[in-house]
């Protein structure tokens, strides 16, 4: 199913799908009060805001995943795709006969470049940010020195279509979520994913279209061109790679096409049963109840803060939770026995599909586990080995890390603290670290994340504001 673009008003609004409705007025969401940007701005609290600027991590493959993470941001590919200057537009624009071809053959290209997932959005007004995204220079500041804001009705009549992109993460890397493993299939599937929206938009200008980014919110825009539902866990979920996917910023063009309708794998129906990501999500950030209403938009709404504050105190373990997309019955190996489950239930009449989501989450506790945590080797890193911490340096000012034993050679469990279940580890592990030092001990990590305390032994010693270790190339 398709619908033109001259079928669709600004004025209705968007068809989101089944997961999300749109019930109220839903105000374009203002840029620069998404979370990275109030972070950037230090509204966070200083442990997060040197999380974003000063972290520096030991493990020297997360050093070059990600520019943040970079001890010198050249060695990152994102860095080199995002700074690189946007090229200009043909003017000799490819006159278009057939839009419908177009589009074929626009995907096919993406999925050339690397694509997982390719959808195509009608873009509605309230899609579009209010305002500018702010560059990555940590002053929090407009692009373009706070100029007016974009004016979302003309950008969505300028620019009607949005091209949506994913890649996805490997699954087995991902089985060993908060771990180093689990982060590589992360920040490097979003590494290519730049590089595929790069070619892709490269490509759109080189045709005589304009290919504009940072514009229009990924979420809505993905449910609008079928590429997934939303889950409980505020992941978009898809039809082959479950939640395991890396959505960038779609692009924004004036190239005639056909958009794409939502998708329905029975998400919706899944997400009322099932709650395995809110069960087990380390800081609770995700809702064991309903949805509620927010802008004028229904849905589940995880608490972004908790769940954002946790990466300022586990950095010298992992980077990314990962835990609600790990643990989800849609993510699996993409294989025929997948497919069928996920057709069964798109099959199945709506009144009858509590039953059959029954049934899918009976066999996926029974075969995968309520909390799954397999053991992951992958290169040097294995899962079943606690990392242990060790004394500070001189040196490096930084708490070294070593690899611990692994308790039993052959097990087939990896360690993924905190689990809700041992999230009493950091307890001791900071009653230590107090014991030491003298110090009276703190509470538990999700208490203390919740109030935006420190909890990881060393965590309280971080770096000052732009204090932190050294970085070469900053
Ligand atoms: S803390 Fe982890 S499990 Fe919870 S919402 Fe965040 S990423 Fe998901
Ligand atoms: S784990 Fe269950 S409740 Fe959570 S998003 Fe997946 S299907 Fe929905």
């Amino acid at each position: 199913m398709v619908t033109k673009i001259d079928e669709q008003t600004t004025t209705d609004p968007p068809d989101l799908g089944r997961s999300v409705r749109v019930v109220g007025r839903w105000e374009p969401v203002d840029a620069s009060n998404t979370p990275h940007e109030k972070n950037k701005r230090g509204e966070l609290g200083k442990p997060l805001f040197n999380w974003y600027f000063n972290r520096t991590p030991k493990d020297a493959l997360s050093r070059i995943s990600f520019p943040q993470s970079a001890a010198d941001r050249r060695h990152t590919l994102q860095n080199a795709v995002t700074r690189a200057p946007k090229g200009s537009v043909n003017p000799e624009k490819v006159a278009v006969t057939d839009p419908k071809a177009l589009t074929r053959h626009i995907k096919r290209v993406a999925s050339f470049f690397g694509a997982d997932v390719v959808g195509i959005a009608a873009v509605h007004p309230s899609m579009i940010y209010s305002g500018s995204r702010a560059p990555d220079d940590g002053t929090g500041a407009q692009e373009g020195g706070g100029g007016p804001k974009a004016d979302s009705t003309e950008m969505a009549k300028k620019y009607p279509f949005a091209i949506c992109l994913c890649t996805a993460w490997d699954y087995n890397l991902i089985q060993a979520h908060r771990h180093h493993i689990g982060d590589h299939a992360y920040h490097f599937s979003q590494a290519k994913l730049q590089l595929v929206y790069a070619n892709v938009a490269a490509y759109i200008r080189e045709l005589g279209y304009e290919a504009v980014q940072n514009r229009v919110q990924c979420m809505p825009a993905a449910l609008a061109a079928g590429i997934g539902e939303l889950g409980r866990n505020g992941m978009l979920i898809t039809e082959k790679f479950g939640a395991r996917v890396h959505l960038g910023d779609p692009i924004l063009t004036n190239m005639p096409l056909i958009a794409d309708t939502p998708l329905d794998i029975g998400v919706e129906d899944f997400c009322n049963v099932c709650r395995k990501c809110a069960t087990t999500c380390p800081t609770n950030s995700i809702p064991m109840e309903g949805k509620v209403v927010h802008n004028g938009v229904e849905k589940y709404k995880i608490n972004w803060e908790t769940c954002y504050r946790l990466r300022a105190y586990v950095l010298d373990f992992w980077e990314v939770c990962l835990t609600c997309v790990t643990v989800c019955p849609y993510t699996k190996p993409n294989t025929w026995w997948r497919t069928m489950a996920v057709e069964s239930l798109k099959r199945t009449p709506f009144a009858l599909r509590p039953l059959t989501v029954r049934a899918l989450k009976f066999l996926d506790d029974t075969f995968w586990g309520k909390v799954p945590r397999r053991r992951v080797r992958w290169l040097n890193y294995d899962s079943g080995i606690l990392p242990v911490k060790k004394e500070r340096t001189e040196t490096n000012g930084a708490a070294a890390e070593t690899h611990g034993e692994a308790p039993d050679p052959d097990s087939k469990v990896g360690y993924y603290y905190p689990l809700k279940e041992n999230t009493r580890r950091f307890e001791i592990m900071r009653e230590r670290a107090s014991r030491t030092k003298g110090e009276v001990p703190k509470a538990g990590l999700a208490r203390a994340v919740q109030a935006g305390a420190a909890v990881m032994p060393g965590a309280d010693d971080a770096p000052s504001v732009r204090q932190g270790p050294a970085k070469n190339g900053h």
